[in-house]
């Protein structure tokens, strides 16, 4: 920046992100990155030269540093975290401490939009800070494995206690900045015009030096025994990630000692938070969702959301979760089926549901009864015809899904999207059944279909990219993780569940009991183990799979024992007796000791000596299953790209967080050790050698030093 008189002079540099003005003696610093305002290595290096220029002219009273965007500053970029340049010089911890705390001339932050992880943390070092009451601020790294490592748990408390800290930032929450009006986070809410406000604020500030967070007393009179609770209380915490505990660490110190001390525990605890085992898989998982719903051939804004009325046939289990998901979405809903009683039962369930979530503090009444308001059941087809999109959920049988669709075909408008939510039927086929197949889509819920993150977008052959962008839009505005799969058996998730549960089927048969292959697969990290899942989906639905395999493909080996349940009608949970029996108000399913027996009884017959399994190869034989199924997946182009193979399986199959997805495990295997484990496990006569060899394109990969996670990354 040159030399130039004060007054109201246009400070730019095109090649900076950040544009500076003086307004009198005022100097307004303005974050203008064209995206977030991330404090990427760029911005940083920007901010501090013209923070530390503005301190060391005498001609400037105070700053202001505000932002152009939806952003003030939407914190660190992921993309940089795992690289040198998350720490270059300056650091953001620099920025904050070394810089902002130690400036003379007082800098007023003007918050306008959202300020996340270090974009809070860049107004904690501020010396004032402004906002407007709807701006979101939070610190939510230690969702991403990581913790505020640059001031957010020594200055946080300072301003607002140790408590309301440590709830925002243990959260993860992204909350209203008005939450805090009353506190020393803010000095002062901004009301229509937040530049002419915060330039009057700052032309009255005091003479002197300005006040700083870090001098503040924290005051708690049982901080120990406070954040000893909330350990206790973390250290069972399913959504823990390695960023929680030492998080608390960093809040003791805050409460404990003085600030130098504590930002060194603060700076300790973030690097070991961010390299430790695990870590770096949130990060990943995070960044693979945002990508999920990209698709190479579509523009990210090819489509203007235009749905707004929804109409599902079928108001069965599925029908009814996927109504309530796009009435919180605030859509209108006609949910049609043919028998009177079911759309009688799905009113009762729906509102059941409602008002569960009021007694539980999830919604108001008025909320819950204005949502359950925009549900309209209804039999006849008339009332649906007008609809922007439907989606069919009937039973899963295709001479019933061919009438429903020639029905449609009939009666819906022009343009609008037929939408299928079958998990095994072939979507081309259906498609097929109307005159306009480039207007059918597959929407793919999983049951819970109003809980359950995840949506299968299948696009089928003929689906009109405009279709599938809308079907997108439509997913994400249900606050779903739209996932893009092609038209196979299965899609991509349950086509690589088949293979998890065959091999967990091929295990008991050799020797392991249903309860070990679920415990050692629940340990190392999967919500519930494949026998759990399976009581609770119904045997009934694996059998009917089971038995379109046996026609379809003769040659394919099947596991054998579940046959054992059909045989005594045991289906599961809803027959009460399946893997385990299922008692009313057990907390945990207890050993259904007759199958015991059986199973030995079995082993004997099929001349299948009974051995004893370790952990390690019942959990590497049945991820290992689904990494070479998914690279099939991949090779076939069902899936884009490896991170969305993930993505399924974090948001829709219980996958830990912290092992990042099958695909991203296979790559922290290695590729070469996974290969070799799958030919290892050939050697096994029992459980279908052939399928041990390993996938081509895994070898490929290991031949070019390319990562599976990095399989379709660029698109
Ligand atoms: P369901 O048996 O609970 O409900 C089906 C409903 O469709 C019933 O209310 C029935 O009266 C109605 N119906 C039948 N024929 C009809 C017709 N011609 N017109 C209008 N309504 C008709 O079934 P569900 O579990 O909700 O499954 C529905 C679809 O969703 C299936 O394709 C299934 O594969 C798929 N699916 C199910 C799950 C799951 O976990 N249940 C998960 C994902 C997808």
């Amino acid at each position: 920046m040159s030399k130039t008189p004060h007054g109201s002079t246009m400070f730019s540099d095109q090649h900076r992100p950040i544009f500076l003005r003086d307004e009198g003696r005022i100097r307004i610093v303005t974050l203008n990155d064209g995206r977030m305002n991330l404090l990427l290595h760029p911005m940083r290096g920007a901010l501090y030269d013209a923070l530390a220029a503005a301190d060391e002219d005498p001609g400037i009273k105070a700053v202001l540093l505000a932002a152009e965007g939806t952003a003030w500053c939407a914190g660190a970029d992921l993309t940089e975290m795992d690289s040198g340049r998350a720490d270059a010089d300056p650091s953001p911890a620099q920025l904050v401490y070394d810089l902002l705390q130690t400036m003379q001339t007082p800098v007023v932050a003007v918050i306008a939009g959202t300020a996340l992880g270090g974009g809070l943390e860049l107004a904690l070092g501020c010396h004032y800070r402004l906002a407007k009451a709807d701006a979101r601020i939070g610190l939510p790294e230690v969702t991403l494995g990581l913790l505020p490592g640059a001031g957010g748990t020594q200055l946080l408390p300072r301003a607002i206690g140790l408590e309301a800290a440590a709830h925002l930032i243990l959260s993860g929450k992204i909350v209203k900045a008005g939450q805090f009006a009353d506190t020393a986070l803010f000095d002062a809410m901004l009301k229509d015009d937040p530049t002419s406000e915060a330039l009057a604020f700052a032309v009255a500030l005091p003479d002197g030096s300005p006040p700083r967070l870090g001098q503040r007393r924290l005051d708690h009179p049982i901080p120990g025994a406070f954040l000893e609770t909330i350990r206790n209380n973390l250290r069972g915490y399913p959504k823990r990630t390695t960023g929680h505990l030492p998080a608390v660490d960093c809040l003791e110190a805050a409460a404990t000692l003085p600030l130098h001390k504590g930002r060194e525990i603060e700076s300790q605890k973030f690097f070991e938070a961010r390299v430790a085992d695990g870590s770096s898989a949130f990060r990943y998982g995070f960044l693979a969702e945002r990508q999920s719903s990209k698709v190479p051939d579509l523009a990210p804004d090819a489509v203007k959301p235009s749905i707004q009325n929804v109409a599902i046939i079928g108001a069965g289990v599925m029908g009814q979760g996927i109504a309530m998901a796009s009435a919180n979405a605030g859509l209108s809903v006609q949910l049609l089926d043919l028998s009177e009683a079911a759309l009688r039962a799905s009113k009762d369930a729906i509102l059941d549901i409602y008002e569960k979530s009021v007694k539980r503090g999830r919604m108001s009444a008025t909320q819950a009864e204005t949502t359950a308001a925009r549900i309209t059941q209804v039999s006849d087809y008339e009332h649906i015809a007008a609809c922007d999109l439907v989606i069919e959920a009937v039973v899963e049988n295709m001479e019933i899904k061919k009438t429903v669709f020639e029905t449609l075909d009939r009666v819906m408008k022009p343009g609008a999207i037929l939408a299928s939510n079958t998990s095994t039927l072939d979507l081309d086929q259906i498609a097929g059944f109307t005159s306009r197949p480039k207007d059918v889509v597959g929407l793919h819920f999983f049951n819970p279909a109003h809980i359950m993150r995840l949506l299968e977008v299948v696009r089928g052959k003929a689906t009109a990219p405009q279709v599938l962008a809308e079907a997108l839009a439509f997913g994400k505005r249900l606050r779903k993780v739209p996932v893009v799969s092609g038209v196979c058996d299965g899609f991509i998730g349950n086509r690589m569940m088949e293979q998890y549960l065959r091999q967990a089927l091929f295990l008991v048969e050799e020797g392991a009991s249903p309860s070990e292959v679920d415990h050692a697969l629940e340990t190392w990290g999967m919500a519930m183990g494949p026998f759990r899942v399976m009581d609770l989906a119904g045997n009934d639905v694996n059998d009917a799979i089971r038995a379109r395999h046996r026609l379809e493909k003769p040659d394919y080996i099947l596991p054998d024992i579940p046959d054992i349940l059909t045989e005594r009608g045991w289906l599961g949970q809803k027959s009460g007796t399946g893997w385990y029996v299922h008692e009313k108000g057990a907390k945990r399913p207890l050993q259904n000791v007759i199958l015991t027996e059986e199973l030995d009884n079995w082993r004997k017959a099929n001349g299948s000596a009974s051995r004893k399994i370790s952990r390690e190869e019942i959990v590497e034989r049945c991820i290992l299953s689904m990494v070479n199924e998914a690279a099939e997946i991949l090779d076939e182009g069902i899936a884009q790209r490896a991170s969305d193979v993930d993505v399924v399986y974090l948001t829709g199959y219980g996958f830990p967080a912290f092992r990042g997805g099958p695909l991203y495990f296979a790559d922290k295997m290695g590729l070469r050790t996974a290969r070799r484990k799958m030919r290892g496990f050939a050697g096994n006569p029992h459980g279908d050698p052939g399928f041990w060899t390993p996938h081509p394109l895994l070898e490929r990969l290991s031949a070019d030093g390319i990562s599976l996670t990095q399989y379709g990354a660029d698109q």
